[in-house]
Parts: C-alpha cells; structure tokens; sequence
C-alpha cells in the first residue's frame, strides 16, 4: 500500500512548515492518473496523524482529471482514470497531466498571524 508513504511525506511536508500548531483541515490535489486511491488515503491519513498536530484534521482530496494527446489522431482527451484510450481506438495516449500529487491548502486551527515572532522550538521538553 504505498499510500502510506505518500500519506506520510504528505503528513511531513505539513508540519515542517506549520510546526506544532493544531491543524484542522489538509487539502490535497491528487491526480486521477496519480495511482492513489483516496480511500487508502484517508484511511492512512488517520493512522499517520495520530499523536501529530495533525491528529482530527480534516483531509480534503481534490482529484482532477488529467488530459491526455493521442499521438495517433491528436486529439486532446479527458483521462479520468488508468484506462488510456482514444476515440479511435488507439490506446496509444501521450499523458499531459493528471499525475500531480499535491498539498493545495492548509487551514490551521488558529489562523496564522504573521510569520516569525516565534523561533522555531526544536521540540517539548529536554
Ligand atoms: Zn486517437
């Protein structure tokens, strides 16, 4: 289930930019053609963030289409899943986009104020 990894780096890309503050939701764009499977995601999600910062926060999956060129016709194409498949029958189908796999927006739980003011702490404790 590589999910999980992705999932993870997701979780880790997150927190080294928003710290230890709560955060309440995570939007991510997932590429149609990208392999995830968004329930794996959300299940994984669950699993990564307990005991983060990001334990309880929404995850929001965006799952745009990609597009697609046949390189036998040309013509353009919606790709809404693995099945690469022209009109004409060709499964010949250059990938445009629909493999991006992104954090679109995070909402904190307090909104951020300005940034800086508070040094970066390394973590609780000794
Ligand atoms: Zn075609």
């Amino acid at each position: 289930m590589h999910e999980l990894a992705i999932t993870q780096n997701v979780v880790e890309a997150v927190t080294s930019r928003t710290g230890s503050a709560p955060v309440a939701e995570v939007r991510v764009r997932v590429g149609r053609l990208s392999g995830v499977v968004p329930d794996a995601m959300r299940f994984c999600f669950d699993l990564v963030t307990a005991g983060t910062p990001l334990e309880g926060a929404d995850l929001e999956i965006e799952q745009p289409a990609g597009r697609g060129r046949c390189r036998r016709c040309g013509v353009e194409l919606e790709l809404l899943d693995l099945v690469l498949l022209c009109g004409c029958g060709s499964a010949d189908v250059e990938v445009l986009t629909g493999r991006e796999l992104a954090v679109a927006s995070v909402q904190m739980v307090v909104p951020v104020q300005e940034p800086a003011q508070e040094p970066v702490q390394p973590a609780e404790g000794r």
